[in-house]
């Protein structure tokens, strides 16, 4: 039957992970994958998912199915996370959410509905570059997938004037997508004023967008400051979809926690909006999991927990920032005369190092250094004992 398959080639970051298993030497570090690790380099529970767990487990409850939308009580959550407690939004209940299989499903189902049901352009405008699944999730929806210029590879920074220049001249009624926060893979987010003026050119030119916020808390270790692009575009009047995830802020990688919000102009309209939800939904898998998404309510709902997850996800955001600081400093120690600034200015799991492909060949093969041809690495596979390793590495491929 199958002679006619062709071999596909591999996943391009969980390659990265195979090579580095296969290596023997003791010395070797992984920063190809981003999930989060202890300063132990382990993995990593929340302590406030443990408490959560032990809890529902005392609740003895039915392992019924969720609706075709999820379990509603997390989903209201998630969007007061997202939104904030003021919110208009919040308030009018003008959101239709659904419970999303992790960030990834959020946008999917996001997807399908821009494919089907909005009425401009359905070509889909990504940042350059952009996490390398957004375009086979939107392309496999059916949407077309263009870019428009983000990163500056001269400054290792946010190309604001390139961006706006192309938002500029994106067709009026097409789709956009933004990082929410934490921009992956470069870690090179906008300033708040940047985001200003970006939703006003997006209005100008009429523009749908689309938020992926698979980050919020883990860049600066506040929430609240982490959903300011979402906040200010919605209170620009933004009618946006949003996707969340709760992998990295919650540590739920494996449970497949996310949800997607459509906002939408009234109660009435919302209704609509949620029945072609479901109807999208309930062919592709029936409904989601219950089991972290039980995880995730308690924790945003109940008030004690709510706080410790708030601590944890600070600790998390902190220890990033501290391994850059010290990075630098290392780099600095080694002897490099380059400027590094770029390292401490990112923000998020990730940092583009600005290595080029023949320094990151280099690192791998001379120091079992695993990561991304592109240079991007991930910070939460720094350590406080293999930092200063890493770093005379990186100055030895960079001299
Ligand atoms: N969007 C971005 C930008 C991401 O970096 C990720 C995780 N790598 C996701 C979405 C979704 O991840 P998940 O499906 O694990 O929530």
């Amino acid at each position: 039957f199958w002679s006619n398959v062709e071999m596909g080639p591999p996943d391009p970051i969980l390659g990265v992970t195979e090579a580095f298993k296969r290596d023997s030497n003791p010395k070797k570090i992984n920063l190809g994958v981003g999930a989060y690790r202890s300063d132990e380099g382990k993995p990593f529970v929340l302590e406030s998912v443990k408490k959560a767990d032990e809890m529902i487990l005392k609740e003895k409850l039915d392992k019924e199915y969720a609706p075709i939308s999820g379990i509603a009580e997390f989903c209201q959550a998630s969007a007061k996370l997202a939104f904030g407690d003021d919110s208009n939004v919040i308030k009018n209940q003008t959101n239709a959410t659904v419970q999303g299989i992790s960030g990834t499903g959020s946008l999917r189902i996001g997807a399908a509905f821009l494919a089907k049901w909005f009425q401009g352009n359905k070509t889909i405008w990504l940042p350059n570059p952009s996490w390398g699944n957004h375009t086979p999730i939107m392309k496999h929806a059916g949407l077309d997938v263009k870019a428009y210029r983000y990163y500056d590879s001269k400054t290792i920074g946010f190309d604001f004037k390139g961006a706006i220049e192309d938002i500029n001249n994106i067709p009026e009624n097409s789709i956009i997508l933004f990082h929410a926060c934490a921009h992956n893979p470069t870690g090179v987010d906008p300033q708040n004023d940047q985001w200003n003026e970006l939703s006003s050119v997006v209005k100008k030119r009429n523009l749908l967008v689309f938020m992926d916020m698979a980050y919020q808390g883990f860049a600066s270790g506040n929430i609240d400051q982490d959903a300011y692009a979402v906040r200010q575009f919605v209170k620009d009047n933004h009618n946006i979809l949003l996707a969340q995830s709760y992998a990295k802020n919650m540590g739920l990688y494996g449970e497949r926690v996310g949800a997607l919000s459509v906002v939408c102009n009234d109660k009435e309209e919302v209704d609509r909006v949620m029945s072609q939800l479901k109807i999208i939904i309930r062919p592709m898998y029936s409904n989601p999991p219950i089991g972290g998404a039980r995880i995730a309510a308690k924790i945003l709902t109940n008030p004690d927990l709510r706080q410790l997850w708030l601590k944890e996800v600070k600790q998390m955001a902190d220890r990033i920032i501290t391994m850059r600081k010290q990075l630098v400093s290392n780099l600095n120690k080694a002897g490099s005369q380059k400027n590094w600034q770029h390292i401490t200015n990112q923000i998020g799991m990730f940092c583009f190092t600005g290595l080029n492909a023949q320094q990151v060949e280099r690192l791998t093969k001379e120091f079992s250094i695993y990561l991304t041809k592109d240079g991007r690495i991930s910070m939460a596979g720094i350590t406080s004992k293999n930092n200063e390793y890493l770093a005379n590495a990186m100055h030895e491929c960079t001299k």
